[in-house]
């Protein structure tokens, strides 16, 4: 579904990305782990256009994003560009809803907006994801009048409203108490269940062993080691993931 080959991304003179490629098939969850200012952020924003590559190759649910030939970096078209879009999904870290809307206007304003949806079928489609995330009763809430749980419950329900092959997701739980993280990784683990593919940045290892197929590790802009949750965290090879999942526990 994701297919990155050689991303290299430099802010000022300093190289982000470098020669990164990764592969996400559909159905999996892959979990990106490191120390801060690895990359991670950098690479989900260059994987949902919120951000340009300097080279590489970019092809999501086989349309190709941006691509080097010959040397030269060359972004799709508008419409392709668009069109990519709409089939990935973007989760941060600090749920970005609109704290002037209802819960039901923040999940039914985008669908209207971006897919055109009646306002009828947008609220149904809204109540349904509402249900499942165990936020009915909340629709008609602020924002401010909620847990962070469930602000990022709900940010979750409005992402999934655009029905996204993929769900990226940037720290997820980072802004919450220990407690509510449990909430939102009961909801990860569900989606899973259901087959969406996603791909997670976090800082919580006991969570990407729980919900991953998959661990990468970043360090310093490169992709450092990959596996299985196992793998990495029951038996890194490589000296870098040791020391940084020794810190880390
Ligand atoms: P964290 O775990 O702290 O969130 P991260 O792995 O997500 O870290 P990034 O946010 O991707 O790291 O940042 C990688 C590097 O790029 C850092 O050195 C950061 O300072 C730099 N950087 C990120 N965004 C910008 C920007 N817009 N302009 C300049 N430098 C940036
Ligand atoms: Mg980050």
């Amino acid at each position: 579904l994701v297919k990155a080959y050689n991303i290299k991304k430099k802010f000022d003179d300093v190289n982000v990305l470098e020669n990164i490629s990764l592969e996400v098939k559909e159905g999996e969850v892959v979990s990106i782990i490191g120390p801060s200012g690895s990359g991670k952020s950098t690479l989900l924003r260059c994987l949902t256009q919120l951000e340009r590559v300097d080279s590489g190759k970019i092809e999501i649910d086989g349309k190709v994003m941006v691509d080097t030939k010959d040397g030269k970096t060359v972004y799709a078209d508008t419409n392709t560009l668009h069109e990519i879009q709409l089939k990935v999904g973007l989760v941060f870290q600090n749920f970005n809803l609109f704290p002037h809307y209802s819960v039901l206007k923040n999940i039914i304003d985008p669908q209207i907006v971006v897919l055109k949806r009646s306002k009828d079928e947008a609220t149904k489609i809204a109540m349904e994801l509402l249900y499942k995330m165990n936020l009915a009763d909340k629709s008609h809430a602020y924002p401010c009048e909620l847990s962070g749980g469930q602000q990022q419950r709900i940010a979750i329900a409005r992402a999934l409203a655009l029905n996204p092959k993929i769900l990226f997701f940037d720290e997820p739980t980072s802004a919450l108490d220990p407690e509510l993280t449990g909430e939102i990784l009961k909801v990860i683990k569900n989606l899973a269940k259901e087959k969406m593919t996603m791909v997670i940045v976090t800082h919580e290892m006991a969570f990407a062993k729980e919900v991953s197929d998959r661990v990468i590790f970043m360090d310093k802009g490169f992709i450092v080691e990959q596996g299985t949750p196992q793998e990495i965290f029951g038996n890194s090879v490589n000296q870098r993931t040791k020391e940084f999942l020794s810190q880390m526990n």
